[in-house]
């Protein structure tokens, strides 16, 4: 078994004081990242992208990843923290971040309209701030869309041969569609396994083989049946056999097409 972890947030265990570092520590139990690396190559998960989400946080996924084998790290800011920045300041900073060994995406960043916590404005210049950077170093981008594609697209749109991936989509066939009209990924995690939304479970089942990523965007999502525990990237194996289920293909099938999409999006080759 050779499955991959395209989205997870394991560097902030022994992180800053964010929010996610906090939640990593939210159930008492002790875990080091060694720890939580060593479970998921255990089930076979043995490749993990983990994602910034600011620039700090960005600078250690890379200090972490250029320590850990099988990690990766793509750099980005979350539109959650598009109004609180100097952008010349910070874009210099990303250019050289981008530069870095075992940088292989640009993200996670996007558009959120669900919480909004940024006004649009700051989100949409932020996200074309970091789709120039990945337009201009040759890099594949995690994206965050929620709600927001009316917008998105367009400025996707602008810019030619963007490669990338629609994070954790939940999104209606539609969209999915269009994203794969757009030669886009489309990222699943442990949502599919506790939705009772027909229509996305629909959706989830009309993703092409050859553009399905899987992720658990751990330590948040955590899938069926451990729901209200701790998500971990070794949990990326049940939505795995989630899929299988639902796609009726065979978990060898499933782990063979998203590790082959992982490794061709992002460039996963070297150990
Ligand atoms: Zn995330």
């Amino acid at each position: 078994m050779d499955l991959t972890d395209t989205h997870c947030h394991i560097h902030e265990i022994e992180g800053n004081h964010s929010q996610t570092h906090q939640k990593w520590q939210s159930d008492g139990i002790k875990r080091t990242a060694a720890s939580v690396i060593a479970a998921a190559n255990e089930v076979g998960v043995k490749r993990l992208v983990v994602i910034g989400t600011s620039l700090a946080d960005s600078k250690h996924a890379v200090t972490f990843a250029q320590s850990h084998p099988g990690v990766w790290a793509s750099i980005g800011i979350h539109p959650h923290e598009a109004e609180a920045h100097d952008y010349p300041e910070i874009e210099q900073q990303f250019r050289d971040l981008a530069q870095q060994e075992k940088v292989v995406a640009i993200g996670e960043c996007g558009l959120d309209y669900f919480y909004t916590h940024s006004p649009k404005q700051a989100q949409v210049r932020l996200l074309t701030m970091q789709m120039q950077i990945a337009s201009d170093h040759d890099l594949p981008i995690s994206f965050h869309v929620r709600e927001a594609f009316d917008d998105f697209w367009p400025i996707f749109d602008g810019f030619a041969h963007t490669r990338g991936v629609l994070h954790s989509f939940t999104d209606t066939q539609h969209h999915m569609e269009q994203a794969i009209e757009r030669g886009l990924y489309i990222g699943v995690n442990g949502i599919a396994t506790f939705t009772s939304d027909t229509a996305q479970l629909a959706m989830y089942q009309a993703v092409p083989n050859d553009r399905l990523l899987l992720e658990t965007d751990a330590p948040y999502l955590t899938p069926k049946p451990f729901r209200g525990k701790m998500c971990e990237p070794k949990h990326v194996l049940l939505v795995a056999e989630f899929l299988a289920g639902l796609r009726t293909q065979s978990l060898m099938d499933i782990a063979q097409s998203t590790t082959a999409n992982a490794k061709r999006l992002f460039g996963l080759n070297n150990p």
